[in-house]
């Protein structure tokens, strides 16, 4: 049976990773900072998964010490991990002069330090069996640019050029590394106010919903996709392809 580690499963994009990956018969490892919403998760899937897929880990992502624990915790509850999903983030609104030097320390502690240490730690047991697949998650805001979002479009696009990078270095390991980059997703991250002015830029009308995104993960993550390494999917409902020209004719 294989395992896969998820940051951030518990909300949004993560657990929806976490459900396509159960249903398939996966061994899953969740983490998020939050133990009461990680244990009414673990107790929710356990139900319809059963409790010998599904654990968990309180660890912050750009804490080593926790992302160690993390790795240990893993080992012994399944062993050796063969997929790793980066997938803890957040982003912040803020014009770079009106920034707080710690706003965004805490951006690139969380989206790029934080996938920094997660695939350190679980690098050299996927080394040694020489296979594996990481996933990073990425965001259109890491391909194009977002008004006052200069530190979630910075740290989103250093995942992707370091998804190249470690796709460089690890291929000799039979370890692909490939990044899912969501555009607007019906998470709590996405403001729920803006979701019809949103729709309005997608093709389909609509923006992402998070099972969407979760099953790119799953395609990256496993031999159905064998001979991709060092890609950025978008999944965003076509929310990035435009010019910006105005429909001339209807
Ligand atoms: P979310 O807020 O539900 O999920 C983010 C998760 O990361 C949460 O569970 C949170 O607890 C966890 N997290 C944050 N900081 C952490 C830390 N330091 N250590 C451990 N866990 C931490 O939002 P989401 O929409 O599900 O976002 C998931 C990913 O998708 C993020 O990387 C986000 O940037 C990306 N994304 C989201 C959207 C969107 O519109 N929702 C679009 C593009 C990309």
């Amino acid at each position: 049976m294989k395992t896969v580690v998820i940051t951030g499963g518990a909300t949004g994009i993560g657990l929806a990773i976490a459900e396509c990956f159960l249903s398939n018969r996966w061994q899953v490892m969740i983490t998020s900072r939050n133990i009461d919403r990680l244990t009414q998760v673990i107790e929710e899937l356990s139900k319809r998964y059963g409790d010998d897929l599904i654990d968990c880990f309180q660890a912050d992502v750009s804490n080593e010490a926790d992302v160690i624990g993390l790795q240990k915790k893993t080992n012994e509850r399944f062993g050796k991990a063969d997929v790793i999903v980066n997938n803890a983030g957040i982003a912040v609104w803020k014009h770079v002069h009106e920034m707080e030097v710690n706003d965004w320390d805490k951006i690139f502690n969380t989206n790029v330090r934080g996938s920094f240490l997660v695939s350190k730690a679980f690098l050299p047991e996927m080394m040694e069996a020489h296979r594996g697949a990481i996933v990073h998650i990425s965001s259109v805001s890491g391909l194009c640019g977002d008004y006052g979002m200069t530190a979630y479009n910075a740290s989103k696009a250093a995942i992707v050029n370091m998804t190249r990078s470690m796709a460089l270095s690890y291929g000799k390991y039979g370890i692909r590394v490939n990044c899912v980059a969501p555009g607007p997703t019906n998470t709590s991250m996405f403001p729920q106010e803006l979701k019809k002015v949103f729709s309005k830029n997608s093709p389909l009308e609509r923006i992402v919903e998070p099972d969407e995104v979760a099953k790119a993960v799953f395609f990256m993550a496993t031999d159905v996709s064998s001979a991709i390494t060092g890609e950025t999917i978008p999944v965003t409902a076509g929310f990035e392809i435009s010019t910006g020209q105005p429909k001339m004719i209807d």
